[in-house]
């Protein structure tokens, strides 16, 4: 172990106890002219924006391992380190990961290039979309928000130029890619519009938590989660009573949950009211086996759509 390896863990875990030390300054490859740069990521659609449109000349980095929900997530210290190595930082925002600022302010991040992902991005509060299902604090947003077709197309823009500014001699290349990233996202948005235009109940019951507000709202539907922005709550019998009635209420045919969500809920619910249990995948991360498959974003938003259009029963 090298000695700024050391002096770095000591500093992480002088972070983590409550006091303050500058991190000793990482070596840098972005002060150069380089032909690729180091992008590290916290949630897996940052770092598929940064693989795809970064190319050859990004080396992505996710930070989440596969199946951690990034609501569980914290830094390891070889990830802070990667963070203070890294040329391009990118990260979804404060109120998914709001660890970033006290570890930023505690590192000398040089000529590193900061991407908050939120930055530009419509935030949905907490009051604005709480439903019966949710009786958690009203303080936060929600982090979800490549789920929203135009925040999607933000952050990819977002990504894409700090990309440029930190390969200005491929600004071409890197531009072009983004535009195709960008058509394909407006295509698979184009295909949600018309998927989800005719179907014969737009209430979507998810047994986990309030993870799909954006794509809600984007595509006019309603949306009841058991739980508030985080997985973390624990529903009460009376909110299961409530998500069962709607369910009946709106003659629900399915009811939907995610692959690192606890199955529980949905599973007690689908027994209750009869009905099946699809699978959505809120994207924040992945599982082993759609990382060892090399599974992309624009893949997820594919399968999702899929299954709404089963559940929901359209066109
Ligand atoms: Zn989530």
């Amino acid at each position: 172990m090298s000695n700024s390896r050391i002096i770095f863990i000591l500093a992480f875990i002088v972070i983590i106890g409550g006091g303050f030390i500058l991190f000793p300054k990482a070596t840098h490859h972005g002060e150069h002219a380089s032909d690729t740069v180091s992008v590290v990521t916290t949630l897996f659609p940052l770092y598929d924006m940064a693989r795809e449109i970064g190319g050859d000349y990004a080396n992505a980095t996710l930070l989440l391992p596969p199946g951690m929900s990034p609501h569980s997530y914290e830094p390891t210290p070889s990830d802070m380190l990667a963070i203070a190595d890294a040329d391009i930082f990118v990260y979804t925002g404060p109120f998914m990961e709001p660890w970033v600022e006290d570890i930023l302010a505690g590192m000398d991040t040089g000529s590193m290039i900061i991407v908050d992902a939120s930055a530009h991005a419509d935030i949905h509060t907490e009051e604005e979309h709480a439903d019966e299902a949710d009786d958690h604090d009203h303080e936060t947003g929600d982090p979800h928000i490549w789920l929203s077709p135009h925040n999607a197309r933000i952050i990819a823009h977002d990504i894409g130029a700090a990309l440029v500014q930190s390969l200005s001699q491929y600004t071409s290349d890197i531009e072009n890619a983004r535009d195709t990233y960008v058509a394909t996202l407006d295509t698979i948005f184009e295909a949600y519009d018309t998927g989800l235009a005719q179907c014969e109940t737009r209430t979507l019951v998810y047994g986990g938590h309030y993870a799909f507000g954006y794509i809600a709202e984007a595509f006019d539907l309603e949306y009841i989660a058991a739980q508030g922005y985080s997985p973390n709550a624990e529903p009460s019998a009376q909110d299961l009573a409530t998500l069962s009635d709607i369910i009946e209420r709106e003659s629900a045919t399915a009811i939907f949950t995610s692959e690192l969500e606890s199955p529980i809920i949905a599973e007690t619910l689908a027994r209750e009211t009869g009905v099946n249990v699809l699978l959505l995948n809120p994207a924040g991360n992945i599982g082993k086996d759609a990382h060892d498959a090399g599974i992309t974003f624009i893949d997820i938003l594919k399968s999702n759509l899929t299954a709404l259009h089963e559940g929901l029963r359209c066109e």
